[in-house]
């Protein structure tokens, strides 16, 4: 039987699935990354890398990744690690202050720790022969590349002027403004109108 916390966590996963890209998400996975952690009204998270599993679905569906990889808990975590990082970077832009030296770094390694070679290795009988590094590494080293090289694009483009954080609390989204719209969906745009009108309602009474 399923625990009440299976439960909940079942229910946000499925309300995240119904919640659109925001804005960007297609052109710039670096923000769908930023995205991956959704926080949801009653204090629930929905992590779309909370597994494993799920993170290599995440990959897959982005083409970062072949399906079967085999994602393990340690390359979710290095995901995990990267979306902080690049949630670190995005805010800072939006909030037009410094950024923490340690997340330009994190997008710098990422960037650049991608192997370009087979290695070579040594057999104590065979001898020499070049291998490349452990697939499942070197395919979330790879993915953690592209992703760091847009977060990276995405912070020096003309795009940055229109990043913005999703405007509808408690939503922690960002998004590539289009026109004045400040919400990362119909859903946080209906709730903030919905929220601005409970307060007028109140105010008036
Ligand atoms: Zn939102």
């Amino acid at each position: 039987m399923r625990s009440v916390e299976e439960f909940v966590r079942e229910e946000v996963a499925r309300e995240e699935v119904a919640l659109p890209s925001a804005q960007g998400e297609a052109e710039h996975p670096a923000l769908a990354l930023a995205n991956s952690a959704v926080a949801l009204p009653g204090g629930h998270t929905a992590d779309l890398l909370g597994t494993p599993a799920q993170a290599e679905q995440w990959l897959t569906q982005r083409d970062l990744a072949p399906a079967g990889t085999g994602l393990a808990e340690v390359c979710a975590t290095q995901l995990r690690s990267l979306r902080e990082q690049v949630r670190s970077l995005l805010a800072s832009r939006v909030a037009d202050r410094p950024a923490p030296p340690a997340a330009v770094a994190a997008i710098n390694d990422a960037m650049t720790r991608v192997p370009t070679a087979s290695l070579l290795l040594w057999d104590e009988k065979t001898g020499p022969y070049r291998a490349t590094p452990h697939p499942t590494t070197a395919i979330v080293d790879h993915a953690l590349a592209v992703i760091a090289t847009d977060a990276a694009d995405l912070l020096t483009s003309a795009d940055a002027a229109r990043l913005t954080a999703c405007a509808s609390p408690p939503c922690n989204r960002f998004l590539l403004k289009h026109g004045r719209r400040q919400w990362c969906s119909t859903r946080c745009g209906d709730r903030a109108r919905a929220a601005r009108a409970y307060a007028r309602r109140t105010a008036t009474e």
